[in-house]
């Protein structure tokens, strides 16, 4: 009889810990759920490189104010870096739209933009010349690209059909507390490129 009477006691107990983390855990919206293998199935980088990579869980608010999970391939190296940014970024309640390793689109850049997807690794050259992209590496990241787009400096804008309104949450400008993050960590934005705009684009520069 005193055994059930602990039973009982110790269920009544721990009863509100238990359905609060069951509700708070079906709260979290899930954008991407993979395996390592599956976030790098179908690249064509060489071994050497995707030995330095890791598939990292990230937490973001999204544009329906809710909080998502989602992943991004990424060097081991900036693990810290990049785990550090997306806190930053709840804190701020700064909107992450969704962040999907970017096999999801077929390896496609342009369609990872045109989604307002946010990314790392991709083994690809950069747009328009021979040399590897940082992001072959995963050493750098695009964060919500149809928010953020590339600005030329004849106007044209990429992805299509993009705005760049710093108004608008999800957008960075050099107000932006994440892009001081990001620089104190060693890395460079592409808001501040000198030939053309490429506000999404962050890239490792040096270890800090
Ligand atoms: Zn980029």
């Amino acid at each position: 009889m005193k055994k059930l009477f602990y039973i009982i006691f110790f269920y009544l107990l721990l009863t509100p810990f238990i359905s609060s983390s069951i509700i708070e855990s079906e709260n979290i919206i899930i954008d991407s759920n993979m395996t390592f293998e599956e976030s790098i199935k179908g690249t064509k980088a060489p071994k050497s490189i995707i030995d330095n990579l890791m598939l990292l869980d990230v937490m973001y608010y999204s544009t329906d104010k809710k909080l998502h999970k989602g992943q991004i391939v990424i060097s081991k190296s900036v693990e810290k870096d990049i785990s550090s940014i997306f806190e930053i970024a709840i804190k701020e309640k700064f909107i992450i739209e969704k962040c999907i390793p970017i096999v999801k689109y077929n390896w496609s850049d342009n369609k990872s933009m045109a989604n307002n997807n946010t990314s790392s690794f991709n083994y690809r050259k950069v747009s328009g010349s021979k040399n590897l992209s940082k992001h072959s590496y995963g050493l750098a990241i695009d964060i919500n690209p149809k928010y953020n787009p590339v600005v030329y400096k004849n106007g044209r804008i990429s992805p299509k059909g993009a705005t760049y309104d710093i108004n608008k949450n999800g957008t960075l400008s050099k107000k932006s507390a994440i892009i001081d993050a990001f620089k104190k960590l060693g890395w460079k934005w592409g808001g501040e490129f000198r030939s053309f705009k490429d506000y999404h684009h962050f890239q490792k520069i040096s270890n800090k």
